[in-house]
């Protein structure tokens, strides 16, 4: 529905209105700290020379003062609305010529009341304004930082880390789960969590799944050479993508190009959803597709949503993630492992893998074993690191010292 008197909606005018006051509060809250100071002080003083040039309070009604009185009311609020308009009277009182001429000053109680009045409509303003102040000023710190997030894709501020999963079976690490990082120019180093809900409000995320597949593959693909050279297996990369990718209808299109274009066998990429995108409409289908690229699918960080049944049943997974929330209640206690041996349970009834998400010490490793999880991953393993390491990690002949007095301990 417009906004111009269409039916049900208000009038053109008050439409109009409405887009004007929303339009101009957008502006004003979009205005910098110090840009909005600067605009009040020059509007204060803009509006005292204007008056002064006209030749005094008697020839001009001081009404220009409004102007800062209720940018400063839509910008910062009550207090600083106050603050102005008491200046303002000051400037519009004591220190403006009733005549400049013949140099009369102003009567005090003129120039009283007219504060009065500067103030009691700049308290109005922020009164009414004050509601819609917290979604705009969301709208615009979320535009703000989507704007930031283009830029740091075109300027290749975003990166990945890569995080060994580790075989319990058979004391290896075949897979590395690459996790994207951003180097922002000011705000520095910044996790996913600092960003991607904004990335997945708007279309941003397909661009930065492009680009942490096409990376991630790319990676792989060397390494793979890397392993063959010296006649090691090579390792999978596991790459998370949203559940908003989910509505790409040429989702799995563009993973096969990718892997065509990196000459990456399949079985060598793993797709991380988490649980709560498999409640999307169209995600078995998209799925599926995915599967018969011949990759392996794994439902992430099981165990946070709805932890539905029917879901496991209706998607072609390969391995179930289960939640670092959940490995963090596991102990030597055998109460508190119940739910995490019947969803492993589950898991292996279905045919599906099992990963031990954020094992931090040697105990919930010790109790994953026995409970018989076929994968680990956890900072106690090996935390994130930086693709550059990650061969000296994998290639067992060149452990460095204490990763292999640490993989003996396992
Ligand atoms: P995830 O896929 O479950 O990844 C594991 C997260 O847990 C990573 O956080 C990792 O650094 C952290 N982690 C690993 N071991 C431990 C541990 O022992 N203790 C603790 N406390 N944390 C551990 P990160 O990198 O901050 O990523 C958070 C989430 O952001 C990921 O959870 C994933 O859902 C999402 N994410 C990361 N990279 C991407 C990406 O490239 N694309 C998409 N769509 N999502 C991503
Ligand atoms: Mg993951
Ligand atoms: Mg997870």
């Amino acid at each position: 529905m417009g906004w111009f008197g269409q039916p049900g909606n208000p009038g053109i005018n008050e439409g109009l209105g409405r887009y004007l006051a929303h339009s101009t509060l957008r502006a004003s809250v979009a205005t910098s700290r110090w840009g909005a100071l600067v605009i009040i002080t020059s509007s204060l003083a803009g509006s005292w020379l204007v008056i002064f040039m006209a030749g005094g309070a008697d020839s001009m009604v001081p009404h220009l003062y409004y102007v800062p009185i209720l940018f400063a009311a839509a910008r910062f609020g009550p207090v600083a609305a106050l603050v102005v308009a008491c200046i303002a009277g000051i400037l519009a009182g004591p220190l403006t010529y009733v005549d400049v001429a013949q140099a009369t000053t102003q009567d005090p109680a003129r120039w009283l009341t007219r504060t009065g009045y500067f103030i009691g409509i700049g308290q109005l303003m922020a009164w009414l304004v004050g509601p819609s102040l917290i979604p705009i000023t969301e709208e615009i710190r979320r535009l703000r930082k989507e704007r930031e997030i283009r830029k740091g894709l075109a300027n290749g501020e975003f990166f990945l880390q890569y995080q060994p999963v580790y075989s319990l079976a058979d004391d290896s690490y075949p897979v590395v789960e690459a996790l994207i990082r951003w180097q922002h120019p000011v705000q520095g180093h910044q996790s996913p969590a600092g960003f991607m809900a904004t990335a997945e409000e708007c279309h941003l995320i397909h661009e930065i799944t492009d680009f942490v597949l096409d990376e991630a593959c790319r990676q792989a693909s060397q390494w793979r050479k890397l392993a063959w050279a010296r006649n090691q297996t090579p390792w999978a990369v596991a790459v998370n993508i949203s559940g908003r990718n989910l509505e790409l209808p040429d989702l799995a299109t563009r993973v096969r190009k990718t892997l065509e274009r990196h000459d990456l066998p399949p079985e060598l990429l793993h797709i991380e959803v988490t649980e709560s995108a498999l409640a999307l409409e169209n995600s078995a289908f998209q799925l599926r597709q995915l599967k018969k690229l011949g990759i392996c699918l794994a439902i992430d960080d099981f165990g946070t949503g709805y932890s539905s049944l029917s879901y496991l049943n209706r998607f072609p997974a390969d391995t179930l993630k289960i939640d670092r929330s959940l490995i963090a209640t596991l102990s030597p206690d055998k109460s508190s492992q119940a739910l995490a041996r019947g969803m492993i349970l589950l898991a292996r009834s279905m045919g599906m893998t099992t990963v031990a998400e954020g094992i931090e010490n040697g105990t919930q490793l010790k109790v994953g074993r026995a409970l018989e999880f076929d994968y680990a991953q956890g900072y106690h393993l090996s935390r994130p690191m930086d693709a550059g390491d990650i061969p000296a990690f994998l290639l067992a002949d060149e452990l460095p010292p204490e990763q292999s007095e640490k993989r003996d301990r396992l």
